[in-house]
C-alpha cells in the first residue's frame, strides 16, 4: 500500500490517457492518491476526479503563482466546493512562491493569510507550497499556527533544522521525486533523519519525476521509486517506509 499526497491530476498533461494513469497506479500499489487544486477551475476539476475514482481525494485552493489573478470571490467558492463533498480533504495548496515570482510578494502574503484562516474554519489539514520563501512562510505559519487538523510542506526544500522546526509546529515533511536525484544531499538528509511519523511521499506529477523516470512526465505510480530512495538512505525495509507513510497520510487526512 502506498499513498502519493500530492498529485496534479487534473492538468492537461494527463488529458490524453488519465484513466490509464490511475489503472497504472493501482497496478503499482498506489491505492490513494490526493490530487490538489491550484485555483477554481483546477479544484472543481479535482474534485471530479476524485468522486469517480476510488481511492482518489482531493485538496482545494488557491496557489500562490495566481496570486495576482484569482477572482474577488474565488475564495468563496472554493469554500463551497468543500462543504460539497466528503472527499475534499485538504486545503492547498497555498504558500509563497518567490523563485518564479508570478505575482507581487505582498498579494502572495495576502492570498496566503486569508486562506490559512479560512482552513481553520472549515478544519482541514493546510498543504503548504514554500519555494525560496522559507523565512516568509516561517514567519507567516507562527503568525497562523495551524489548526488542530495539522498541514503538509510539500515538496519540501529546506535542510533538516527548517524541517525540524516545521515538525514542532504540527507540520508533517511530503519528500517528492528530487530525493533521487544524485546531487540533492540536503534533501537526502531530511528524508534519512526526520522522525518517520512525520514523513509522507508525493509525486507532484506532472512534475519533478523520480531517477529512473526523471525527465519524464511524472505520474503518481512513479512514487514507488521515491518511496524506495528513502528506505535506503533510512537503512530499512521499503515495506517499513511505505507503511509508515501511507498511514501518516492516512490519519492527516482521514482517509486510512
Ligand atoms: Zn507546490
Ligand atoms: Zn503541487
Amino acid at each position: 500500500m502506498l499513498v502519493d499526497s500530492h498529485a496534479h491530476l487534473d492538468m492537461d498533461d494527463f488529458d490524453p490517457d488519465r484513466p490509464d494513469i490511475i489503472k497504472r497506479a493501482e497496478a503499482a500499489g498506489v491505492e490513494r492518491i490526493v490530487t490538489i487544486g491550484i485555483d477554481v477551475e483546477s479544484s472543481r476539476k479535482a474534485l471530479e476526479i476524485a468522486l469517480a475514482n476510488e481511492g482518489i481525494y482531493a485538496a482545494v485552493g488557491i496557489h500562490p503563482h495566481n496570486a495576482a489573478s484569482y477572482g474577488k470571490h474565488d475564495i468563496e467558492t472554493i469554500a463551497s466546493i468543500v462543504s460539497s463533498s466528503d472527499k475534499v480533504v485538504g486545503w492547498g495548496e497555498i504558500g509563497l512562491d518567490f523563485n518564479r515570482n508570478y505575482a507581487p510578494r505582498d498579494e502572495q502574503v495576502r492570498l496566503f493569510e486569508s486562506q490559512l484562516c479560512l482552513s481553520h474554519d472549515l478544519n482541514l489539514p493546510i498543504i503548504i507550497h514554500d519555494r525560496d520563501a522559507h523565512t516568509e512562510v516561517l514567519e507567516i505559519l507562527k503568525r497562523h499556527p495551524v489548526g488542530k487538523r495539522g498541514g503538509i510542506i510539500h515538496c519540501f526544500s529546506g535542510d533538516l533544522e527548517l524541517a525540524l522546526t516545521f515538525i514542532k509546529m504540527g507540520f508533517f515533511i511530503s519528500i517528492p521525486g528530487t530525493v533521487t536525484y544524485k546531487k540533492a544531499e540536503t534533501v537526502k538528509t531530511v528524508a534519512a533523519q526526520i522522525p518517520l511519523e512525520r514523513l509522507l511521499v508525493e509525486t507532484d506529477a506532472p512534475f519533478l519525476a523520480p531517477v529512473p523516470m526523471r525527465g519524464k512526465r511524472n505520474e503518481p505510480a512513479f512514487v514507488r521509486y521515491t518511496a524506495t530512495e528513502i528506505a535506503h538512505l533510512r537503512g530499512i525495509e521499503p515495506q517499513a517506509l511505505t507503511e509508515a507513510a501511507s498511514e501518516n497520510a492516512g490519519r492527516l487526512f482521514g482517509i486510512a
